[in-house]
């Protein structure tokens, strides 16, 4: 706010909370400046409102609210304010939220350069090259930082309290500028109702479903120690009127299934997809049939998930792509990462990087057994990639724009295009000396890694754990 006349302006830190009734679910604290007296200036243009740990950060959030968003707010910070002055219109501003001074980064257009950002009701209003911060009823200065289109994450276990290793959706999600998360395959026909309601439904970070094939799901063991957990009519139905959290199905490849029946388990699995319309995610590595033959039970669309895995990954025993994982690449089948505990070789992943295959998605397969290491997260495994010399348009897209185009969200996600819903992330690229560690306990040491600092879902901020 710069424009000197009186009005309230909440000065939010990383972590603020702006809705009624909602809480932030992120670090942080609340700040008010406020003044009774007609044509005072309430505001400023203070940078310093992010300090401790943020104080490395040009990223600082300002702006006026409304008097029920501020007394809620207030209201939610322990505060209790009373508000006798009367509040400026909406229509004197042109945005909701103005993010300035970033660095936009959105390969679905194509766009790495600086670029401002105008938000109205939740959505992008205008992308350009400079937008006045007096158009803003909020401010986001990200001065030196990387804007992206909120991040995906098209692989984590977020059933947290029902299935094992899953993690709260949130810890792992917005709060790491993740605002898309798809848990995959934690839930099952029969235990999908309580993901929906008790998980997907009240987390601040969008939490969609792949339906795992069996019908418990991962809430035992070994899910597919029985072929008669596989159960294609529940599965479509259960897809079927659950689409608006559900967009694919999930099977594991586990070395457990029974009497090495994993291209039964297959032929199941691609029958309920055929059936539910939807496509499947295959976790590749347990299977006793060659890799070659699960390949050829997938459809365009269809996604490889641990690719990069060391043993059972799409590298023969010379080290060399197998020319069957090309092909498949080739008709439309895509490859994901799911790091995991178990799933990234260093190695691995620079010899198949080198032979140029090409990644459709970068997924943490984060839950409760990696979130502390190796993996942390997404932003720390797109770390891992940008280390192994991908572009940073090309890592951003890996978990913006290919997943948007796999999976159908009901919602345009994965860019910033003026339209699309305002989930956006804001990080630093910070230097240093960091050493990365894959799930087999290699290192590397690194230079430079992606801190986030911020998200918002659907124009509404939230802060970051910042690894
Ligand atoms: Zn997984």
């Amino acid at each position: 706010m710069r424009d000197g006349r009186c009005s309230r302006t909440r000065e939010m830190r990383v972590g603020d909370s702006t809705k009624p009734g909602e809480r932030s679910t992120t670090i942080g604290s609340f700040r008010v400046r406020s003044s009774r007296r007609p044509g005072c200036t309430a505001a400023r243009d203070d940078t310093t409102a992010i300090r401790g740990a943020f104080r490395a950060s040009a990223l600082s959030f300002s702006g006026s609210t409304t008097r029920r968003q501020f007394v809620a707010g207030a209201a939610g910070a322990g505060l209790a304010l009373a508000l006798p002055f009367p509040l400026r219109s909406r229509q004197e501003r042109q945005f909701d939220t103005v993010v300035v001074d970033g660095r936009l980064v959105d390969p679905a257009e194509g766009i790495d350069a600086p670029r401002d950002i105008g938000i109205i009701d939740g959505r992008v209003a205008r992308v350009a090259e400079r937008i006045a911060e007096a158009e803003g009823r909020q401010v986001v200065r990200a001065h030196g930082m990387i804007v992206t289109p909120g991040l995906i994450d098209i692989h984590a276990h977020v059933y947290d309290g029902v299935s094992g290793v899953s993690i709260e959706p949130d810890v792992v999600g917005i709060a790491k500028g993740v605002t898309t998360v798809i848990d995959a395959g934690s839930s099952g026909a029969t235990t999908f109702p309580g993901f929906k309601a008790y998980v997907a439904a009240p987390a601040r970070t969008r939490v969609y479903a792949l339906l795992n094939v069996s019908s418990p799901g991962m809430t035992i063991s070994n899910e597919l120690a029985d072929l008669a957990y596989i159960d294609p009519d529940a599965i479509v139905a259960t897809v079927e009127a659950n689409r608006d959290v559900i967009v694919g199905l999930k099977v594991r490849m586990l070395a457990g299934i029974p009497g090495g029946n994993d291209i039964e388990v297959m032929r199941l699995t691609r029958l309920a997809a055929e059936g539910a319309g939807v496509p499947i995610m295959v976790h590749i590595g347990g299977q006793t049939s060659p890799l070659a033959r699960i390949l050829e039970m997938l459809r365009p669309g269809d996604v490889v998930t641990h690719a990069l895995r060391r043993s059972g990954s799409i590298l023969d025993d010379s080290g060399n792509v197998y020319p069957e994982v090309l092909e498949a690449v080739e008709r439309g089948v895509h490859l994901d990462i799911g790091h995991g505990r178990g799933n990234l070789d260093f190695d691995v992943a620079e010899r198949a990087l080198g032979q140029g295959i090409p990644l459709a998605a970068i997924s943490s397969d984060v839950h409760r057994g990696n979130a502390l290491g190796p993996v942390f997260g997404l932003p720390t495994t797109l770390t891992k990639f940008l280390h192994m010399g991908m572009s940073l348009e090309d890592v951003i897209g890996c978990a913006t724009s290919t997943p948007a185009g796999i999976f159908d969200f009901g919602e345009e996600l994965g860019t910033l295009r003026e339209g699309a819903i305002a989930d956006l992330s804001v990080f630093q690229m910070v230097e240093g000396d960091y050493e990365l560690v894959d799930s087999g306990g290699k290192r590397r040491r690194a230079a430079r890694r992606l801190v986030p600092y911020a998200a918002m879902r659907a124009g509404r901020p939230y802060g970051a754990i910042t690894r």
